[in-house]
């Protein structure tokens, strides 16, 4: 059992889930959290003044050794990764951060860390799955064989991949989640790596304010997708994190939606409707994707209960608030 008072390492704490992470630790009540992020804590999304925030490069195995000592649990956030419009364009970047994840499973065999999470992704399933947008939803064992997105999805496979025989070979109790499309309030829209949701919040929101009713769509809008609420996402690390699951499992909603459906929703939120305009040679993934929650339901009774509408609406919120006050 987990003391009140053990140190837990989230790594990418600066970022959008980790930060989030922290928020949901610290109102449980644990007492003794360390963040760390290579990004200046004021450029964090959220930080707390009663954590141990630390401004490091996880790339450099001092700096793992150095955040790991004396940690009981570490989650596993950091990477430099985006939407689309990043991986896509940036595969040795992605690639880059099997070195964060390399030293940080160094450092926790080293001090003897109790558990480790990695933050996997559904862009380690095979590309001759998601061919359709009428989608069979992803169940675990099709990211073999592997043919994972290039670059980004290598990454992943190869780190879930690690932390599977960092288990076996030195007894690391490692927790791996296949994240689907998480979004939420706190994180990025804007910059070129934002996801869908909030890239499509962002340019209703700026077509409401300039007036000009038009918006631009990554592809021919037919593609589908599934996306999962931020609160959801921390709820079923948590349990996984906690859980007797050895093996990679998906964290991800199973209500697909096409991404002309996704801006439907937006346009619904802001009380606008918009010319679409489709860009073809945008980055745009997969054609289709959902995840198959048959055995996270199994084995730890979890399922998103966000609904699409709700969550997009908080996330509208908190992107309308980011512009407006920029504007002021
Ligand atoms: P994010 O970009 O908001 O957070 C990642 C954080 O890692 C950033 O704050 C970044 O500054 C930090 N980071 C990058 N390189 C670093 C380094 N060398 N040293 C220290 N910190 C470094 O992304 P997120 O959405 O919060 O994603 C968190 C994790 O979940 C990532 O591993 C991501 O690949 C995975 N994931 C996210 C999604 C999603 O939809 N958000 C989907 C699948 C997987």
């Amino acid at each position: 059992m987990m003391n009140k008072n053990d140190l837990i390492v989230v790594a990418g704490g600066g970022g959008f889930i980790g930060g989030h992470l922290v928020a949901r630790l610290r109102q449980l009540g644990h007492s003794h959290i360390r963040a760390v992020d290579c990004k200046p804590v004021g450029e964090w999304y959220q930080s707390f003044a009663d954590v141990d925030n630390q401004q490091l490069d996880l790339q450099e195995k001092d700096a793992c050794m150095t955040v790991a000592k004396d940690a009981t649990e570490i989650y596993m956030l950091a990477a430099d990764m985006g939407g689309m419009g990043f991986i896509e364009n940036n595969r040795a970047l992605c690639m880059l951060s099997s070195l964060i994840n390399t030293h940080m499973l160094m450092a926790a065999k080293t001090y003897g860390v109790s558990r480790y999470f990695y933050s996997s992704s559904a862009c380690v399933y095979a590309a001759d799955k998601q061919t359709s947008p009428e989608v069979v939803a992803l169940k675990e064992s099709d990211a073999y064989p592997a043919m994972p997105e290039d670059g980004y999805g290598w990454e992943k496979l190869f780190g879930e991949r690690m932390c599977r025989h960092f288990s076996e070979d030195f007894g690391l109790m490692t927790r791996v989640a296949r994240y689907h499309n998480v979004y939420g309030p706190n994180g990025t829209w804007d910059g070129g790596r934002e996801k869908a949701p909030a890239a499509i919040c962002r340019k209703v929101i700026a077509a409401k304010l300039s007036g000009q009713h038009q918006i631009e769509i990554w592809g021919d809008g037919q593609q589908t997708r599934s996306f999962t609420y931020i609160d959801d996402c921390i709820k079923g690390t948590m349990l996984l994190m906690h859980s007797a699951v050895e093996e990679p499992i998906n964290i991800g909603s199973s209500q697909l939606v096409t991404i002309n459906q996704l801006v439907d929703i937006v346009e619904n939120i802001a009380g606008i409707k918009l010319r679409r305009n489709y860009n073809l040679s945008a980055p745009k993934g997969v054609r289709g994707r959902n995840s198959d929650n048959t055995l996270i339901q199994q084995r730890l009774a979890w399922q998103p209960d966000t609904r699409l509408e709700d969550g997009m609406e908080r996330t509208y919120r908190w992107i309308y608030e980011q512009m407006t006050d920029q504007l002021s």
